[in-house]
């Protein structure tokens, strides 16, 4: 099977990965409602004639599991839904794939800053416009619009391929832990998140962590002699993080030192008081940090707690525990995949043949699924469609860029999975006699 018949027949299939898409974009999928873009994925997996399966999360499984983050919210009823391409006859070299994306979304930030309805899957020209155009639900129309043109093409597998659709990356990635702790596994993985023009081979580990700051309430019209507020209160914890972070950023590890400011603080969410003529009572910090590959997210959060105690001593009324670091959400580690990883080398070789150039080689200052996988021992990188302002207004996608993953994808899936046929020059066996070339990654650059 060629390389040409293989990016034709995913030219092919451009129409039903932005059909796919456009539906996946309005299922606003956020935290707690992402089943309407679970169905529109089992449909989709369904007509790539496979049997979507679900993996239901299961509260108890996870939260003894290794690399498991804190969660205060009920999952019952939340699903991934997976879909296997079983390997037509076992094939020496052939290497079993995972293909994993999430459908979950973040809030859409302040739907008055749009130009365009988050959930309304607007085109214009080659841009797809909505709340999880690029992060990362082209990435699901891409994987599936690949697997579906193989298998039209009738390609022979040696080892399976799985198409994976999971929850809860944007804030635990307990859909993605779920899926290992039910057996899901292959020899690599592919996650379609929007990184575009190069592999994604290192990312930060992430710690959500919320100070709830006890005030004093009082009426506002006496708040210079009276009451003390929580608000405020706050803002100096806030203080206090930003010199924790500076430290962070003081001396990075490769190859973190290419960037100004890889570790970032983000106030995410601040909720407080109850009436604007009462100082305010209480007030909740919620904030996202980062630490590096090889740092513990459970020593990050002692320093944190070490760092709000510290505010806490500096003012009197914050004594006697006013002042608490509670855990919810993403408490996860970094990783990092060695560059000479035969799947970076195959998923490299593949983009190479479709764009004419290696893709480089990066690191990332977000997290995403991978540390699962690494964590197994499954080598994950990212690569994707580009997108632009993820997590931000506007956001949006760029079509034929979607198509082009999906292209790569599918020369990759023929090459790392494809079963050898008797006179042909197998893929996979094709592969192992390549003299393959020495990636260099050029200068990182910060995505998500
Ligand atoms: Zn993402």
């Amino acid at each position: 099977m060629t390389d040409e018949a293989i990016l034709d027949a995913v030219a092919a299939q451009a129409r039903w990965m932005e059909a796919l898409l456009a539906d996946l974009v309005r299922a606003p999928t956020v935290l707690g409602a992402e089943d309407a873009g679970q169905a529109v994925m089992a449909r989709a997996f369904a007509d790539c004639g496979l049997e979507p399966v679900d993996v239901p999360l299961r509260a108890d499984a996870l939260r003894g599991a290794e690399g498991a983050s804190p969660f205060s919210w009920d999952v019952v009823g939340k699903r991934n839904v997976v879909a296997t391409w079983p390997a037509d006859a076992e094939a020496e070299g052939a290497r079993s794939l995972i293909l994993n994306g999430h459908v979950d979304v973040v809030p859409p930030a302040a739907e008055h800053l749009w130009t365009r309805p988050p959930y309304g899957a607007v085109r214009e020209g080659d841009w797809l416009y909505g709340r999880g155009a690029g992060d990362m639900k082209a990435g699901l129309a891409a994987m599936a619009g690949a697997v579906r043109a193989l298998r039209g093409l009738g390609l022979p597998l040696g080892a399976p391929v799985q198409l994976q659709s999971v929850v809860e990356e944007e804030c635990t990635g307990h859909g993605a832990l779920q899926c290992l702790l039910d057996g899901h596994r292959a020899d690599a993985c592919v996650i379609t998140e929007p990184h575009p023009d190069h592999l994604t081979v290192a990312q930060v580990g992430v710690l959500w962590f919320h100070v709830d700051v006890d005030g004093v309430p009082a009426h506002a019209a006496r708040a210079d002699r009276l009451g003390f507020n929580a608000i405020e209160a706050a803002g100096a914890v806030l203080e206090a993080l930003r010199g924790l972070e500076a430290e962070l950023n003081a001396d990075p590890p490769p190859p973190y030192d290419a960037f100004a400011h890889p570790i970032n603080l983000n106030p995410g969410i601040v909720a407080g008081g109850d009436w604007t003529s009462t100082v305010a009572a209480s007030c909740t910090l919620s904030c996202r940090l980062a630490c590096f590959p090889g740092e513990s997210p459970d020593a990050l959060a002692e320093r944190v707690e070490a760092t709000v105690a510290r505010a806490a001593a500096e003012d009197p009324r914050l004594a006697g525990g006013r002042a608490r670091v509670r855990y919810d959400g993403f408490r996860c580690e970094g990783c990092a995949v060695a560059e000479d990883e035969p799947l970076v080398r195959a998923l490299g070789d593949a983009y190479e043949r479709r764009h004419g150039e290696r893709p480089a080689l990066v690191a990332t200052t977000a997290t995403t699924d991978a540390r699962h996988f690494v964590r197994a021992g499954i080598p994950a990188v990212c690569f994707g469609p580009r997108a632009e302002r993820i997590h931000g207004v506007d956001e949006r996608v760029s079509l034929s860029s979607m198509v082009e993953t999906a292209q790569v994808l599918a020369l990759f899936v023929r090459d790392w999975s494809g079963a050898i046929r008797p006179g042909s020059e197998g893929p996979a066996r094709g592969k192992e006699e390549k003299d393959h070339h020495v990636v260099h990654g050029r200068e990182p650059a910060g995505r998500g």
